[in-house]
């Protein structure tokens, strides 16, 4: 990755001479062979005026090019990754509760359960694997990261309730990520409870059970009383087998930090999910922009690990700083490696935040359409009335320009809230406000997340917007 100031002269077109001239008054004492490290040639280069792209080169940048190139016979079913979703009050901390305690079977009975992101449980002498964190905002907001750790989704519909905005917030999140769903109706122990009305209410969301005409898979249960909860696991390991999730065991440990912090007596912990490799104690890693050497790593179960292979929830230490949920996980060679690598990442990172042409917004979308970038423009409507969102959605609907459609991936009445602006970030989309306005906190995030937020209280000039963007004939707006 480094370069001595001649060859960066010859880089930037100029005489080493002017080089180390420039180098000087940036305080640092160069001659022709000495090498300079990235950041030094990066702001070299910007004190020229010139931009300097860094490339890592492909062999090192394995995190961004994630290719599987396993071989067939290399790779073996792995448990699925899980996550519960659904309507506050409905029941997932309840559920997710309920089927921790399920697991009964094997000898690990008697270890004491960590809190450490994810759990695994076992039934049929399989294990499936659940993120800890309910709710669809944890889970879109890694995604917003680039972080793809779940298979499928469980979405909870209380059969006393039905279905509520957030359930149709979560069903469209899932649909996003393109992650098959599992319907659960809960608490079909109450008295008011009524399954049918919940799969009723749902064909309105293209969840349709298997009974009429759907594939849509339904399990009644009460995570309360423990009902129906073996079935619902039975049926988790049957959309699994359909799906034939697989992995690469034998190879360097790559995964996902699902949560990190600094604890007071042993220094920065990250619960990671392996996903792919088996991660060993002693393993050099980078995870995020931190790098470290795996210290002790610990089971679901409290028990202490010697390895961890794909789907495994695993808590480490043994890191020099605390990365972020959602940032990617890695094992190389040997600490030097890692470290180099965690360096680069942060650049790289650094960069990335600088660069903010990678998110849609009406303003670029005819460069992005016309260099073949997108095939849907995503959108997200929120309004103040639902007549008004659906009057919205069937006529974006209607709009095609040059084979691009719209694509309406979530909508509903109400204020823009902060977990639509992680969703369109995720998906990269585009956000539309009818007389709804965000407020001061969910507009920090949209511009943070540079997600094009647009407000209108006529419905003509939504589509106008959209047409002409689409057809690269927006007026800029200044
Ligand atoms: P969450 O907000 O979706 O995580 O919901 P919780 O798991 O916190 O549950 C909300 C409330 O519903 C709690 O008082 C639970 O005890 C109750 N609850 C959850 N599942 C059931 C169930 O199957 N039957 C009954 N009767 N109550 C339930």
């Amino acid at each position: 990755g480094e370069m001595t100031v001649g060859e960066t002269a010859k880089l930037l077109h100029k005489d080493a001479s002017e080089v180390i001239k420039k180098l000087i008054l940036m305080g640092v004492m160069a001659t022709i062979n000495q090498e300079l490290d990235i950041d030094t040639i990066q702001l070299l280069a910007g004190e020229f005026g010139v931009e300097v792209e860094v490339k890592i080169p492909v062999e090192e940048d394995r995190f961004e090019t994630v290719e599987e190139n396993d071989a067939e016979e290399d790779l073996v079913s792995r448990p699925p990754v899980v996550t519960i979703m659904g309507h506050v009050d409905h029941g997932k901390t309840t559920l997710l509760d309920a089927i921790r305690k399920t697991n009964v079977t094997g000898g690990e009975a008697g270890g004491i359960t960590q809190h450490i992101g994810a759990y695994q449980v076992e039934i049929n002498h399989k294990k499936i694997t659940f993120l800890d964190t309910p709710g669809h905002e944890a889970f879109t907001a890694m995604r917003a990261r680039g972080a793809q750790v779940t298979d499928m989704t469980i979405i909870v519909v209380a059969a006393d309730d039905g279905v509520m905005p957030q359930t149709v917030e979560a069903i469209n999140h899932a649909k996003a990520a393109g992650l098959p769903i599992i319907v659960a109706v809960n608490k079909i122990d109450k008295p008011g409870a009524d399954p049918d009305r919940v799969k009723q209410e749902l064909t309105n969301y293209e969840l349709v059970p298997e009974e009429w005409g759907g594939d849509t898979i339904f399990v009644n249960v009460s995570a309360k009383q423990r009902i129906g909860l073996e079935e619902l696991l039975e049926m988790i390991l049957l959309v699994a087998e359909v799906n034939e999730y697989k992995a690469n065991p034998n190879k360097r440990a790559r995964g996902t930090v699902i949560e990190a912090e600094l604890d007071k007596s042993r220094g920065p912990v990250a619960r990671i999910l392996v996903q792919h490799g088996t991660l060993h104690v002693g393993d050099a890693f980078v995870a995020g922009n931190c790098f470290g050497r795996i210290r002790v790593m610990v089971s679901d179960k409290g028990r202490r690990l010697k390895e961890a292979g794909p789907s495994t929830p695993v808590e480490i230490t043994g890191l020099t700083e605390v990365p972020g949920a959602g940032d990617p996980f890695m094992v190389f060679e040997d600490e030097r490696k890692a470290r180099s690598i965690a360096d680069k990442r942060a650049i790289t990172q650094r960069q990335s935040e600088l660069n903010t042409n990678s998110r849609v917004t009406l303003d670029d979308l005819f460069k992005h359409i016309k260099d073949g970038e997108i095939k849907d423009l995503n959108v997200i409507i929120k309004g103040d009335v639902q007549g008004s969102v659906e009057a919205l959605k069937s006529s974006l609907a209607k709009i095609e320009v040059e084979g691009v459609r719209v694509k309406i991936i979530h909508s509903g009445a109400g204020a823009i809230t902060e977990s639509d602006i992680t969703l369109a970030a995720a998906s990269n989309a585009i956000v539309i406000g009818f007389n709804v306005r965000p407020d001061a906190q969910t507009k920090a995030a949209a511009e943070q997340e540079k997600v094009d937020v647009r407000l209108h209280n006529i419905i003509y000039n939504v589509i106008e917007e959209i047409e002409q963007a689409m057809k690269g004939m927006l007026d800029p707006v200044f």
